[in-house]
């Protein structure tokens, strides 16, 4: 069982920001900013290594169109921050690849 493919397949709700026939955005349960969307693929990829090894970037294509489409309606335009959590040393809680879009706000440079 995945919870963001549940999510995909509709068995959970979500606040939809963007969707299409590969990649599902909606925004965090959890926000730890004004804006703080995820950006999911629709197909299972435990993480950014597994997405990059096997798929095509058909699927990593679809998310960066996400992410533009995303700053887009949340309009973002004077910025914003993309954050892949990936595996246990990474703080990633969910094992289904996505990408974090945090901005509403002047970000600091530090990363930590
Ligand atoms: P990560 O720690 O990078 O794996 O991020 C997982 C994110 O998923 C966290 O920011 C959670 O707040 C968020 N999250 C977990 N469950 C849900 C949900 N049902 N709807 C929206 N966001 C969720």
């Amino acid at each position: 069982m995945c919870i963001f493919c549940d999510i995909c397949e509709g068995k959970i709700p979500s606040k939809k920001v963007y969707e299409d026939d590969l990649v599902l955005a909606f925004d965090d349960i959890n926000p730890v900013a004004p804006v703080h969307t995820l950006v999911v693929p629709k197909k299972h990829f435990d993480d950014i290594i597994d997405l990059s090894s096997n798929d095509d970037g058909t699927y990593l294509k679809a998310c960066m169109n996400a992410v533009t489409k995303v700053c887009e309606e949340k309009k973002l335009e004077q910025g914003f921050r993309v954050i892949n959590n990936c595996r246990e040393n990474g703080a990633q809680s969910v094992m289904h690849v996505h990408f974090h879009i945090i901005g509403g706000l002047k970000l600091s440079e530090k990363m930590l």
